[in-house]
């Protein structure tokens, strides 16, 4: 495997230098996950490589961002795939520190705070979620800086190399709160939003689907043809009429449907006068999450017309 595999904070800063030295580096992409890796991570690695010279990828099960003790013992661990995967792509590094790598001092006094943005959709279902993701997105955003790397020796001697960070559409929240995050708090970094990746019958790929019985994964399919009608109806500019829609995922009895709007794409604020009885204008995102037996889901597909 080509791939290396390092722990520590200090090891990726070294060993990140060592890369762009190496290869004459004027790009670095980093690529945050929880492991478990399916497509739509593979996806990620993939645009990651196609646009640097260097990719690194982080492995990290954060514990901030779980409410529930138990969901977090329960969160796949699949190391050896996951590196599989990510050699398969073409990641020149992958990150996978330890909680104490991580938080040295237990967890960590000051944080990152969503706001208004993190209260909302998920935020509303999962209290202080948003907060405990952004604190170890900056986190990993800091460890990944190539200046890091090259202040710590092994510079490149060059200026400093491009730096982006890939996160999924998928999390259209979280790509929205990070997107927040850079652009509030000034950080050098660009960042990159991946559409989707699905099965073919149209799920979107999650680790969380491994959960789903073979019943429950049949039933979340209303999910993602929700959202199909209403992406047909705005591409045929009828209004969205999202009450059918809703309709629809309310039918199948495995499904217990939490939220499903149409918002701004940036704010997340609803955008209900602009999709009920008139024809959709203009540039949305329709939002979805529900539970499909024990295991929740959350979908999204971004609307234009
Ligand atoms: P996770 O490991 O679930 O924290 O996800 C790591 C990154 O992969 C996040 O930026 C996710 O949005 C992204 N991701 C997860 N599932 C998909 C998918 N089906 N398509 C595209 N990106 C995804």
């Amino acid at each position: 495997m080509a791939v290396k595999l390092v722990t520590t904070v200090q090891e990726l800063h070294s060993e990140g230098a060592r890369l762009l030295a190496g290869k004459r580096g004027t790009s670095q992409g980093l690529v945050p996950t929880m492991g478990a890796l399916h497509e739509g991570h593979a996806a990620l690695a993939r645009a990651a490589v196609e646009q640097n010279d260097v990719v690194v990828a982080t492995i990290f099960v954060n514990p901030l961002q779980f409410g529930d003790a138990v969901d977090l013992d329960r969160y796949p661990r699949t190391l050896e795939a996951d590196l599989a995967l990510l050699d398969g792509e073409g990641v020149d590094l992958v990150f996978a520190p330890s909680v104490d790598e991580v938080y040295p001092g237990g967890e960590p006094l000051v944080r990152v705070t969503s706001g208004r943005l993190g209260e909302k959709w998920e935020g509303a279902s999962r209290p202080g979620h948003f907060d405990g993701a952004l604190t170890v997105v900056a986190k990993l955003l800091h460890y990944g800086l190539p200046a890091a790397g090259l202040a710590a020796g092994d510079g490149t001697g060059g200026g400093l190399p491009a730096y982006r960070a890939y996160f999924g559409q998928k999390d259209a929240q979280q790509l929205a709160l990070v997107r927040r995050m850079v652009a509030d708090l000034n950080f050098p970094v660009e960042i990159v939003g991946v559409p989707t990746v699905r099965a073919a019958d149209g799920l979107a790929l999650s680790s969380r689907n491994r959960f789903l019985s073979p019943e429950e994964r049949e039933a979340a399919l209303v999910l993602s043809r929700a959202l199909r009608l209403l992406e047909e109806r705005a591409h045929a500019r009828e209004p969205l009429d999202l009450e059918s829609a809703q309709a629809l995922v309310e039918s199948q009895p495995l499904v217990a449907l939490d939220y499903f709007d149409v918002v701004d794409p940036a704010t997340l604020e609803p955008l209900a006068e602009n999709c009920r009885e008139t024809p959709f204008r203009g540039e949305g995102l329709a939002l979805i999450a529900a539970k499909v037996g024990p295991v929740r889901l959350i979908d999204n597909t971004p609307l234009s017309s």
